[in-house]
């Protein structure tokens, strides 16, 4: 009679100590069952009665900080496994022909592309950035890292794409793409996919990138995950795609597991711009697929500048960024933030709570629903630290925090933190900053005084 084999232990997940990164919570909504939950410092506590040995937390940790262990019987049984396993020729495994249609279609699908936006020739910064996150993915995935180049004059940015790392370029180049419309463009992306088949698409979380990858993604019958903070390749060569959910209160990571192409949106200053290296070379593909202009509803009459649109000021570019929150009390107190900012040469950023009252524009928020900044140094006063304005924070250089709260979390993301009144403490810097600007010769901000 055949012996029965035993049955292979699963084992449990548990934290090795002192690795955690506390990323998030990513562990915690990886787990199907709710075995784990997270203390205070952000660090998994795990229910060893429920974990069922999934592997999941472990492989979405980003510190590896989870492994999995084994009782000594246990350990025993896997020994014995492995030494069977040596011995015998492996059994002919049971092929599930939907998983092997699945497996076959996944296969078709390599290379990881990034849709460079451009407007009148001019590229949006998001391109570069992902094409240094995409260029991460393409080693992992060990395939191509390519650009898609859609628009009317646009070869020069071939050049800066390789400049920027693609080694492929998809170049269509034709009238019908001089001004963005979604038809034309969701066409060409789609024709593009079809032909080429990439298991890839990064595009940035901007007007124009929301609106074309939701159509891509429908025409495509794909899953695309909107606003992603990070983003990396599993064992399965499955792209990762976390973003927050549930009001920010958690970071989510989402797969697209059974279908091709991957697609992602990344906002603008999410991801560091990779290095530029002026005349790196690549392979320009030229595509001269372009729809019959007579084929499309919408037509392009005028375009017209928004005055407003010139004269607010994009904070996600700022080096510098003095932002206030509800801790300022009102509209008016704002001033001392705007002359703190403008001593330095910064820009005045605001906290949600700050915006909902009406102290400070829509265009002026940071954060999960406002904008993603990436500044060499953000003050923050009168802050709490809510982890939906922390997100679109938390990856500036210098992040000098003002708060009278001494257990305000702004603290655990910042360099430098200052627990006291603003009210004192702003006034006090521009004051000593003026200071050394009048010692040194330099001319204060406009209208300020010495
Ligand atoms: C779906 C969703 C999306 C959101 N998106 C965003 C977003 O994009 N951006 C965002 O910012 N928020 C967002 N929020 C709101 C967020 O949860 C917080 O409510 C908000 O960030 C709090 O703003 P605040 O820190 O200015 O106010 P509070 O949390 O009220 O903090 C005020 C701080 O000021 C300090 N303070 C008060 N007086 C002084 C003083 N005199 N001197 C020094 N310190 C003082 C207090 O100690 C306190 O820490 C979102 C919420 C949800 C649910």
């Amino acid at each position: 009679m055949e012996q029965k084999k035993p049955k292979r232990p699963r084992g449990k997940a548990r934290l090795i100590p002192n690795t955690c990164i506390a990323c998030g919570a990513r562990c915690e909504s990886a787990c199907p069952v709710t075995a784990i939950v997270m203390d205070d410092a952000g660090a998994p506590i795990i229910d060893l009665a429920k974990c069922i040995g999934c592997v999941k937390c472990v492989k979405v940790c980003p510190a590896s900080a989870l492994e999995m262990f084994f009782t000594p019987e246990e350990q025993k049984i896997l020994d014995e496994l492995a030494a069977q396993a040596a011995g015998e020729a492996a059994p002919a495994e049971e092929v599930d022909p939907e998983e092997a249609q699945l497996a076959a279609m996944l296969k078709q699908y390599r290379g990881v592309w990034v849709f460079v936006e451009q407007t009148e020739g001019q590229a949006a910064g998001v391109s570069w950035e992902l094409l240094g996150k995409g260029a991460e993915l393409a080693g992992t995935l060990d395939v191509e890292l390519c650009a898609v180049v859609i628009g009317h004059a646009v070869a020069h940015l071939a050049e800066e794409a390789f400049a920027y790392g693609a080694e492929k370029v998809y170049l269509l180049d034709h009238p019908v793409y001089q001004c963005y419309r979604t038809e034309p463009y969701l066409r060409a992306i789609c024709h593009l996919t079809e032909t080429y088949k990439p298991e890839v698409i990064l595009m940035g979380a901007t007007g124009l990138g929301r609106d074309l990858a939701g159509a891509v993604a429908t025409r495509l019958a794909t899953g695309l995950t909107a606003d992603c903070t990070g983003l990396a390749i599993d064992d399965q060569r499955n792209l990762m795609q976390t973003r927050p959910a549930f009001g920010g209160n958690i970071m989510a990571t989402i797969l697209c597991d059974r279908n091709r192409p991957q697609m992602a949106t990344v906002r603008p200053h999410v991801m560091p711009t990779p290095p530029r290296l002026a005349g790196r070379a690549g392979e320009i593909i030229r595509d001269d697929f372009a729809p019959n202009e007579d084929d499309l509803t919408v037509k392009v009459l005028d375009v017209l500048l928004d005055a407003k649109h010139k004269e607010s000021i994009d904070i996600a570019a700022a080096e510098i960024i003095v932002a206030g929150g509800r801790g300022l009390m009102n509209k008016e107190n704002f001033a001392i933030v705007r002359e703190l900012a403008d001593e330095i040469g910064g820009v005045v950023g605001a906290s949600r709570s700050a915006v909902d009252a009406g102290w400070m524009s829509q265009d002026r928020q940071v954060g999960q629903t406002g904008k993603t900044v990436r500044p060499k140094i953000y003050i923050a006063c009168g802050i709490s630290g809510a982890i939906q304005h922390l997100v679109g924070m938390q990856d500036s250089d210098i992040v000098i925090a003002i708060n009278r709260d001494k257990d305000a979390p702004i603290f655990e993301v910042a360099t430098y933190g200052i627990v006291g009144d603003l009210f004192k403490i702003v006034p006090a810097l521009t004051r000593k900053i003026r200071e050394i600007k009048q010692q040194r010769g330099i001319p204060l901000a406009n209208g300020a005084e010495g």
